[in-house]
């Protein structure tokens, strides 16, 4: 790329405008563009990005709508698929990529009326215009983009590729968002008070490439200490320049959060995440029940001592509720 890179002398963009300047047009194509981008992998397998069009303000809005829409209608169909949808909050987001629309196949018309498509994204644009221009604006668009995971394979690939080269890729900024499975929970869960060490390997072949984890045969190999969460956090763990870092969590278990996830085992090595300011590296997880009520002793929750020395702020939110979605999406609604 070095030796073929043309110097550009002829453009008036790159001989007459100082470096300053040329950085304050792309920042602003980047913020054009949607300075928040969801980074995914399409059917075919190759990396695509839409810009992220969720308002978190607003809250989680899904199960209410759900509720709300009539019994047997298209309306509550795709309510249901979006309370289930890997995208979580974003499924609006999910909603603008070519996968989604190919999945779907009843009634082609009401998706054109009730689905908002996002504009079309512009920053690829800059980046071909020409060998100068990409290299010059590439560190700036790593510095300037806070890129979006919703699937912990995608996030941690993406970081493998993406996240050692600091100089060029300056990641600053990431919102991963993850609606995880029972599998990976239960890998967590202590198996007695007594013994709170580690729990045993599923399956047999510890150097697998793992997948998200749907069962424990088709994924071998994986343990408390080898999984695609853990492994995203050791990418994470060494980017130097995080300014920003947004985790969200809810879980596809029936059974309720607070029975089933001990959040200081699952989030332990997040301890090793360094964002430069303590208030802007959130972690993201389901309001607990009065203390009666929880399944799990409290030193699994992350309140008061159990949050001292955490280089994350914690911040509490409603979530689904996977077993009355379940039901309610069975048919058993009740009036
Ligand atoms: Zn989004």
């Amino acid at each position: 790329m070095v030796a073929t890179t043309s110097a550009q002398d002829n453009s008036p963009f790159f001989s007459l405008l100082p470096p300053e300047i040329r950085e304050m047009i792309y920042q602003d194509i980047w913020s054009h563009s949607g300075s928040r981008q969801h980074i995914y992998k399409e059917e075919d397998d190759k990396w695509s990005h839409v810009p992220c069009v969720a308002d978190y303000s607003t809250g989680d809005t899904r199960f209410e709508k759900f509720t709300q829409s009539a019994r047997g209608s298209e309306e509550e169909y795709h309510w249901v698929k979006r309370l289930k949808s890997e995208w979580c909050y974003h499924w609006c987001c999910e909603q603008s990529t070519p996968k989604w629309h190919k999945a779907q196949t009843p009634n082609k018309r009401w998706r054109e009326e009730n689905v908002k498509h996002a504009g079309p994204s512009g920053f690829m644009n800059l980046m071909l215009v020409c060998k100068r221009m990409y290299r010059e604006a590439l560190p700036s668009l790593f510095a300037n983009t806070t890129f979006i995971f919703t699937d912990l394979l995608e996030a941690r690939t993406w970081l493998t590729l993406y996240g050692g080269n600091p100089e060029k890729l300056p990641i600053r900024s990431l919102e991963i968002c993850i609606l995880t499975t029972q599998l990976m929970t239960e890998l967590y869960f202590p198996t007695s008070e007594e013994n709170e060490g580690p729990n045993p390997t599923f399956g047999h072949n510890n150097n697998s490439s793992s997948n998200s984890n749907h069962t424990q045969d088709s994924h071998p190999g994986i343990s408390m200490h080898s999984n695609p969460w853990q492994r995203v956090c050791d990418q994470l763990a060494l980017l130097p320049n995080l300014h920003n870092l947004h985790i969200w969590f809810h879980t596809r278990d029936l059974r309720d959060w607070h029975k089933r996830m001990s959040e200081t085992r699952f989030f332990a090595k997040l301890f090793d995440v360094k964002v430069k300011d303590r208030n802007k590296f959130v972690l993201a997880l389901p309001d607990l029940p009065l203390k009666p009520k929880r399944g799990l002793p409290s030193h699994h929750f992350f309140e008061n001592e159990t949050l001292e020395g955490a280089p994350f702020v914690v911040e509490r939110g409603p979530r689904p509720n996977n077993w009355r979605v379940h039901l309610m999406a069975s048919g058993l609604r009740g009036p």
